[in-house]
């Protein structure tokens, strides 16, 4: 079998280490979102592939869901000793080293999707694990503050900002150009089915369709999506605000609409949003909280039951 999935940080890979789980024998190629990347301090940081790699390669901090886990700030400190900015993205000793290892190998000209696969030898997700595109892509949020009308890096709006200032356009710079990466079209394209992760609708997965051919290979596909947001909530963390920021409400029905029936075939939500429903595609409810391996795990072999069956 062979399955493709989208995916964003944390919920993508909380889900990832559920499919792997659920198919132990499966192919599995993942697309990951490098809309949030960013450089620091001279190094490129791709915060949702290293969350991937880390969470299926045991690396993962359990309770925080990304940076690495026995992890110590000395350097963090001493930039700070500097006054060196930003003091706002924490990042670790033992993080530091695979952006140390991921910049230098491409200011040696080695394309990201070279990089991953390299930093993967160490990690063995267990999976093919894809950049969207070798082309550098950035999330840029507007905003209006005492600084005026300006476009800040998606870091800044999310880790400084925690979200609380409205967004009232978010961007993905560099979109247009941008190809997918090697591999990409090529994995939908052999994939039986397609699984998009309850990862964020805007500033993840949204941003993997932004990629020009990537959202028009998936609509050849048989896709199965599983709702990040349930009774009316993201489960963490704060997807309101980008959904807001597009117009879009906090519902299942609502995502699920944003994503559309050329899209998605299939559609998990949670058991109090069952009512839930859009011509064209097949709504189930069940238990969609990733609160244990087992539980998520679950939820990913009912994501590929329902894939297997549309597909026949
Ligand atoms: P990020 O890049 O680290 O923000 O991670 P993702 O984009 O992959 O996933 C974040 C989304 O996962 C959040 O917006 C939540 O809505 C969703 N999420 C987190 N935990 C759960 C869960 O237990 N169940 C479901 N259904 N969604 C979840
Ligand atoms: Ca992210």
């Amino acid at each position: 079998m062979r399955i493709v999935s989208l995916a964003g940080g944390i919920g993508g890979a909380r889900f990832l280490r559920g499919l792997k789980a659920a198919a132990p024998d499966a192919e599995i190629t993942v697309i990951g979102n490098t809309g949030d990347d960013i450089t620091l301090f001279g190094l490129r940081v791709c915060p949702d592939l290293d969350t991937v790699m880390y969470t299926l390669g045991s690396g993962i901090n359990e309770e925080q869901g990304w940076g690495r886990a026995d992890e110590s700030f000395t350097v963090k400190e001493e930039l700070a000793a500097y006054e060196m900015e930003p003091q706002w993205f924490g990042l670790g000793d033992r993080d530091f080293a695979t952006h140390i290892v991921r910049s230098q190998m491409l200011a040696a000209g080695y394309p990201l999707s070279q990089v991953t696969e390299a930093l993967c030898v160490r990690w063995r997700p267990g999976v093919r694990l894809l950049p969207m595109s070798d082309d550098q892509t950035e999330t840029h949020v507007v905003v209006s503050d005492e600084g005026g009308r300006r476009a800040i890096h998606f870091q800044e709006w999310w880790v400084r900002l925690r979200a609380s200032v409205p967004a009232e356009q978010i961007v993905l710079v560099g979109a247009d150009d941008a190809r997918p990466a090697p591999g990409v079209l090529e994995a939908i394209r052999d994939a039986d089915f397609v699984i998009l992760p309850p990862s964020n609708p805007v500033v993840s997965i949204g941003t993997i369709l932004q990629i020009p051919g990537i959202r028009t290979a998936l609509e050849e596909k048989t896709v199965v999506g599983v709702s990040p947001i349930i009774g009316g909530a993201p489960v963490r963390g704060m997807a309101d605000a980008c959904l807001t920021a597009i117009g879009v409400s906090t519902s299942a029905q609502a995502v699920l609409e944003l994503y559309g029936s050329r899209l998605v075939d299939g559609w998990l939500v949670a058991e109090q949003d069952k009512g839930v429903s859009l011509d064209g595609v097949t709504v189930e409810a069940r238990p969609l909280l990733m609160d244990s391996p087992e539980a998520t795990r679950d939820i990913a072999a009912a994501a590929l039951t329902l894939a297997t069956t549309l597909q026949a």
